[in-house]
């Protein structure tokens, strides 16, 4: 089966624990005003899934300390037919599986994608169906909320992050509210706050893709800090109670 990759990176370090073969999956569903990544938007490369299968084979040895695959993106839920070929033969050959996803697509087969994953690599960009409409193409809220119940419901590990962008999501009152969000579900293993930053503009600039954030300028780590602080407190109460 062809699917669409944008690139890939055979000795990857932070897609996930230990070393990994991260496949970036071209197209996406959300075009984030925010994104560092706008080159997956466009079609990328066809690969054949048994090829690129016994290509991802030849790097199990460097798999160690739980490292693995990582299919990210671009968003990986876009082609959910040649993924599920392809995680159905590295799940028989033991071989880790991370998806990193924005989580806004959400039916049988994207279901059937998670089941065969070993962990999820989860954005939760916004914490109202608002956010998603002002920043993203579409408000995906329910469809992202519905997933972490899933994914919850299954028990599969998921790691959280959300990036902090200056203006719009990086008050107190928003952390409350992103932890309100996620504090049922049981399956999250960790919540990181991640830095905007704005390495990625020269890209929309090369691509010709307008620049809805131009001018803004990256996170303020000192606040980033204190806003990290506070959801680690949150995190915390929680287990004690
Ligand atoms: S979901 Fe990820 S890849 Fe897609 S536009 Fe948003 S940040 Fe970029």
């Amino acid at each position: 089966m062809i699917g669409y990759i944008s690139s890939y990176n055979s000795f990857a370090t932070m897609e996930g624990p230990g070393i990994r073969f991260a496949i970036f999956m071209s197209g996406c569903n959300l075009r984030c005003a925010y994104c560092h990544n706008p080159e997956t938007w466009p079609q990328g490369k066809p690969y054949d899934s048994d090829e690129l299968y016994k290509l991802i084979v030849r790097y199990k040895p460097y798999f160690r300390n739980g490292g693995g695959v990582t299919f990210s993106g671009g968003e990986p839920l876009t082609q959910p037919d040649f993924l599920i070929e392809l995680a159905s033969r590295l799940k028989e050959s033991g071989i880790h599986i991370a998806m990193d996803t924005s989580c806004g697509i959400l039916g049988d087969k994207q279901k059937r994608l998670y089941e065969l994953c070993d962990l999820i690599l989860a954005d939760l960009k916004f914490h109202t169906p608002q956010g998603y409409n002002d920043y993203c193409k579409g408000d995906v809220f329910g469809t992202v909320i519905e997933t972490f119940r899933y994914l919850n419901e299954k028990n599969i590990p998921v790691w959280l992050r959300t990036v902090i962008v200056p203006e719009i999501n990086d008050t107190p009152e928003d952390i409350d509210k992103y932890y309100a969000v996620i504090k049922d579900f049981g399956n999250i293993e960790k919540y990181e706050l991640k830095p905007f930053h704005t390495m990625g503009f020269s890209k929309y600039a090369e691509l010709n893709i307008p620049n809805l954030l131009e001018g803004a300028e990256g996170m303020d780590m000192a606040k980033l800090d204190a806003l990290r602080a506070r959801l680690d407190s949150l995190m915390k109460r929680e287990i004690q109670v």
